[in-house]
C-alpha cells in the first residue's frame, strides 16, 4: 500500500502545489489535498489557532484538522527562505511549530526545513531528507525531484501565460477567451489569499464577472520584478514583500492597467509596511488604488460595497473625468 501524504491547500501551496505533488507522485506516494476552503475548514481554523495569528495561518491550520485522520503524514515544511539573502515570514519559519502545537493527535508531520541562505550541498540534502519518507534510493529521488522541477516550471509559465490558479486549478482570464474586457485590474496580495476564493472573498471572480481583466502578480516576469526591486532604495528582505513592492514599480512605472486592488489580511506585519508604500505610489501614479483589509469577521457585502463603488470610479475616469480622485 502506497503512503498517503496529506498536503493542506494554504500558504506555501498556491506557489509550490505542483512541485510537491509531482515530486511524491513520482516516488509513488498517494497525495492527498484538502477540500477548497469553506466555512467549515475556516471555523476550525480559527478554532485552533491563537487569535493575534493572520487569517491565512488560520485557514491553513483548519485545512491541516481536515487532513488530518486521512493521512500517514502532513506536508507542512519550515520554509526559512526560498531565495538567497532573503526570508520568508516568521510564520512560515514556525509554522510546523505552531501547527503541533495548535492541534493534537496529529499524524508525523514531514517538517524539513527548506533554507536557500545554505549550501547547495546542504540543499540537495533536503531533498533527499524529503524524499526519504516514501524511499530511501537517492536516484529515485532525484529523478522525481527533477519531474517535479518540470511541473513547477510549466505552473509559472503557464501564469505567465494569462492563467490564473484561483483554488489551486489553473483558469485562464477573460481576455485569452475572445471576450473584450472593459477594463484591466491588477489584483495583488499574497498568493495564499488571492487565489483562495474563500479568503479573497473571491475577488478574481468579482472582477471578471463585470467583464474585467485581472493580472496579478505572477502574469509578470519575476526577473523585471526583481530587477525593480533591487532598485529600491533598502533591501526588501522579505520574499513577498519584494515580489509586491516589485511589482508595485512595474504598474506604477507602466501604467499599463485601470487601476489596483491590493488585498491583505489585518494582523500581517509585511502588509503594514507594504501597503502603505503602494498606497502612496498609485497615488503619486494617478492609478485608482483600492486596499482590501480581510480578517475572519469581514463581511461579504461590506467587500462587495467598496468593490462596486471602486469599479463605477474607474469607469467614471474613463468615460468622463480622467482628473477623479484615485480614491473616490
Ligand atoms: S506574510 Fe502576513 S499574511 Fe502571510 S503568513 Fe506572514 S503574517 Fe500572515
Amino acid at each position: 500500500m502506497s503512503v498517503k501524504i496529506g498536503i493542506p491547500r494554504g500558504l506555501w501551496f498556491y506557489d509550490y502545489f505542483p512541485l510537491w505533488k509531482t515530486f511524491y507522485e513520482a516516488l509513488g506516494a498517494e497525495v492527498i489535498v484538502s477540500d477548497i476552503t469553506n466555512k467549515a475548514i475556516l471555523n476550525q481554523g480559527v478554532k485552533n489557532t491563537v487569535d493575534e495569528a493572520c487569517l491565512p495561518v488560520k485557514i491553513f491550520n483548519g485545512h491541516v484538522l481536515a487532513l488530518k485522520d486521512k493521512v500517514d503524514y502532513i506536508f507542512v515544511p519550515k520554509i526559512m527562505s526560498v531565495y538567497e539573502k532573503e526570508y520568508i515570514c516568521p510564520k512560515f519559519c514556525g509554522l510546523p511549530e505552531m501547527v503541533k502545537h495548535s492541534i493534537a493527535n496529529l499524524p508525523p508531520m514531514i517538517d524539513i526545513e527548506i533554507n536557500f541562505n545554505k549550501s547547495r550541498k546542504s540543499l540537495i540534502k533536503t531533498i533527499y531528507l524529503f524524499g526519504s519518507y516514501v524511499t530511501k534510493n537517492p536516484i529515485r529521488i532525484r529523478t522525481a525531484y527533477l519531474k517535479a522541477l518540470e511541473e513547477y516550471n510549466k505552473y509559472k509559465e503557464a501564469m505567465k501565460a494569462g492563467y490564473i490558479p484561483i483554488d489551486g486549478y489553473l483558469q485562464k482570464d477573460q481576455s485569452k477567451l475572445n471576450i473584450k474586457p472593459k477594463t484591466r485590474i491588477a489584483a495583488i496580495g499574497h498568493s495564499y489569499q488571492l487565489f483562495d476564493s474563500y479568503g479573497s472573498m473571491s475577488l478574481i471572480k468579482k472582477l471578471q464577472k463585470e467583464n474585467i481583466e485581472v493580472v496579478i502578480p505572477e502574469s509578470l516576469n519575476m526577473k523585471s520584478i526583481n530587477n525593480l526591486a533591487s532598485s529600491l532604495e533598502k533591501k526588501m528582505f522579505w520574499s513577498y514583500g519584494r515580489k509586491t513592492l516589485g511589482t508595485a514599480l512595474h504598474y506604477t512605472k507602466n501604467k499599463d492597467i485601470d487601476g489596483i486592488v491590493y488585498i491583505s489580511s489585518f494582523g500581517c506585519g509585511i502588509d503594514s509596511v507594504i501597503e502603505d508604500i503602494f498606497e502612496r505610489w498609485a497615488r503619486k501614479s494617478n492609478i485608482p488604488f483600492l486596499l482590501l483589509t480581510v480578517d475572519e469577521h469581514t463581511g461579504e457585502a461590506g467587500i462587495n460595497t467598496r468593490l462596486e463603488a471602486f469599479i463605477d470610479m474607474i469607469d467614471w475616469r474613463l468615460n468622463n473625468e480622467g482628473n477623479l480622485s484615485t480614491h473616490g
